[in-house]
């Protein structure tokens, strides 16, 4: 998924497009680049890197001068986020930017190759570049015949920016099941990907359907057909202001995120249930491949550690199989006992972090079998796994991960479920009762929402002052909390620490003082009364607890101070609901602390670094 841009018309057309970019970096952010006409030459600017790194690098080249011309910001499928797999690409005669994804692009490569092209990146793009200038040989000053004959020929999605040497005014763009926009101004006229982009120009737009291909002009636009033929659209009124678009009406990414994460759940398990059985086929994991495995381990950062260790409880609980969870930066230098046999899980949300890549290929080089678990489209550790489970939560722009958490959850529990058959620790009708459950988490996350936001808000109001404080849980609560604690750690930065509640007796327990705030998981029905023990050995040293429980649980009323009930489903599934109270625990913290939600104080969104 990424960002297109392109501008016809009268202003500077970098800064257009670069303003224009920077209202869709929510769809890509690892490369960025555009192409302006100037004196009548395309002159293409572009880098590996944000937006802002365009920028930089403009304010020292130059940027490109112009009123014509093309921008994209992207999301890497085909070819590492690099300076040359960034858009544009050119061809003979020919520059474009490119949202999507061309399935049969090594046939069409194999073919321009035979036909004495060179290629200078790895990307499918280039190949839609190089394709669109063979044919425009073919018919000079032709580009719409030219465009048509070339689309004729790709598979997969596309929307194309497209700009022709011969005609410097003018910007083509067609698409086929990526999305596409053509703006209308007054002497100017747009192309993009999503409406944010142009809305401070222009409100009225028209939508363009599969296989059309439109001409932009200065404010003359025109559209043809899948047959040439020039049509007349309808034109659109957007009614909506930019700061509402580019976060849907939310103030931050991070809780337009928190609140998508019953569709993304969705979305990652539906394809993967079929007649209500896990169904892993599409990620190369059948039954028979994966009843074998002795031994597992995962590895990964942060968060998505912590979804493993969710992953490791559920794991060792239904399928009986030993996990070790690591962290990657650790599991490389401490020689681990992995080998033939073995299985070595890796979850990242960005499929690019560093230290788990290079953990995954350590794995492989032990002689392990590896599953991905990652978010983003042919990244490095989608690559080069053996076994590769997308999740599927969209592009996660605050940095606090929420949405890609619960999804890498929904995948591991999907996977256990399977393995757990696999084993024959679980029937079919227990594995289908399991699965169903799961299906529901969607609907229950939905009410969780509902009605845990306004309690979240007050107990935010109540940590805001806060120097410091402590999570605890037993068991799945342990791993939940530690993912709770994570999170308010990276937004609000008030110093916490996630504990097992049964471990704080033996040291940190000294920590407690008058009036410190305790956030207390409780959901599984086998421990309820050892946490709840533990939460009064807390309470009678004078912490304030804020206690997230199962709705049905009877505690004791002296126990907490606060109550934030959690809807009751089987104990295996409960971090699925449970997490979102916490997340918006950290998120209205960081709120009334005032802190920069999104983009926290040195973190980054994905860590390409050791
Ligand atoms: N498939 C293209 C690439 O990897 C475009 C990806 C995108 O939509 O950003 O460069």
């Amino acid at each position: 998924m990424c960002g297109i841009v392109g501008y016809s018309g009268y202003r500077d057309c970098s800064d257009v497009l670069v303003g224009a970019l920077s209202r869709l970096e929510y769809r890509g952010y690892d490369s960025a680049g555009i192409a302006v006409f100037e004196n009548g030459k395309i002159e293409v600017a572009k880098c590996k890197g944000r937006l802002k790194d365009l920028v930089a690098k403009m304010e020292i080249d130059g940027k490109p001068q112009g009123n014509v011309g093309i921008g994209h910001t992207r999301w890497a499928t085909h070819g590492e986020p690099s300076d040359i797999n960034s858009h544009p690409h050119s061809g003979e005669k020919v520059t474009i930017v490119h949202n999507g994804i061309i399935e049969n692009y090594k046939v069409l490569k194999e073919f321009l190759i035979e036909h004495g092209e060179k290629f200078l990146s790895d990307t499918d793009t280039e190949v839609v570049a190089k394709l669109l200038g063979y044919y425009y040989k073919k018919n000079p000053m032709e580009p719409i015949v030219t465009i048509e004959r070339t689309i004729k020929d790709l598979e997969g999605s596309f929307a194309l920016g497209i700009v022709f040497e011969d005609f410097p005014d003018v910007v083509f763009a067609t698409r086929r099941e990526s999305p596409l926009i053509v703006g209308v101004g007054e002497n100017e006229s747009f192309i993009a990907s999503d409406v944010p982009a142009i809305i401070n120009y222009t409100k009225n737009y028209y939508l363009l359907d599969h296989d059309e291909i439109v001409k932009l002009e200065n404010g003359d636009v025109t559209i043809y057909d899948d047959h040439g033929d020039i049509e007349e659209k309808e034109l659109m009124t957007a009614d909506w202001d930019m700061d509402a678009a580019e976060k849907g009406g939310y103030p931050h990414f991070m809780i337009k995120e928190i609140h998508e994460q019953p569709t993304s759940i969705n979305t990652t398990i539906k394809p993967r249930i079929v007649d209500g059985m896990p169904n892993l086929e599409e990620c190369s994991i059948t039954l028979d491949k994966i009843k074998s495995f002795k031994q597992i381990y995962i590895v990964a950062c942060g968060t998505a550690m912590h979804a493993g260790l969710v992953g490791k409880y559920v794991i060792e609980k239904l399928a009986k199989v030993p996990v070790t969870v690591d962290m990657a930066s650790e599991f490389r230098y401490r020689n681990p006992l992995v080998g033939k046999g073995d299985l070595v899980i890796i979850i990242s949300q960005s499929g690019e972090t560093a230290d788990s890549l290079a953990a995954m290929r350590l794995a492989k080089k032990l002689g392990a079998k590896t599953l991905a678990i990652v978010n983003v489209k042919g990244s490095s550790i989608a690559r080069e796994a053996d076994m590769l489970i997308y999740t599927h939560a969209g592009p996660e722009i605050a940095v606090a991960s929420t949405k890609a958490y619960i999804v890498q959850l929904s995948v591991m529990y999907l996977f256990a479920f399977e393995l757990a058959l696999a084993k024959g620790a679980i029937t079919q009708e227990q594995c289908k009762a399991l699965t169903a459950e799961l299906q529901n988490t969607p609907g229950i996350i939905s009410d969780v929402l509902e009605k845990t936001l306004e309690i979240t808000q007050y107990v935010g109001t109540k940590l805001v002052a806060t120097e410091s404080l402590l999570y605890i849980g037993r068991g799945l609560d342990y791993a939940l909390s530690m993912e709770g604690s994570l999170k308010l750690k990276e937004i609000s930065y008030i110093h916490s620490e996630s504990y097992a509640a049964g471990e704080l007796k033996h040291g940190t327990i000294s920590l407690i003082t008058d009036g410190m705030p305790v956030i207390a998981v409780a959901t599984q029905s086998d421990l309820l009364e050892k946490t709840v023990s533990n939460i009064k050995e807390v309470k009678a040293r004078g912490a304030k607890v804020i206690l997230v429980a199962r709705e049905d649980f009877e505690i004791d009323e002296e126990a907490y101070d606060y109550l934030i009930k959690v809807p009751k489903m089987q104990d295996i599934l409960m971090p699925i609901p449970t997490i979102v109270p916490l997340q918006l625990i950290a998120y209205y913290t960081a709120v009334h602390r005032g802190n920069d939600v999104d983009k926290p104080r040195n973190l980054a969104k994905s860590v390409t670094v050791e």
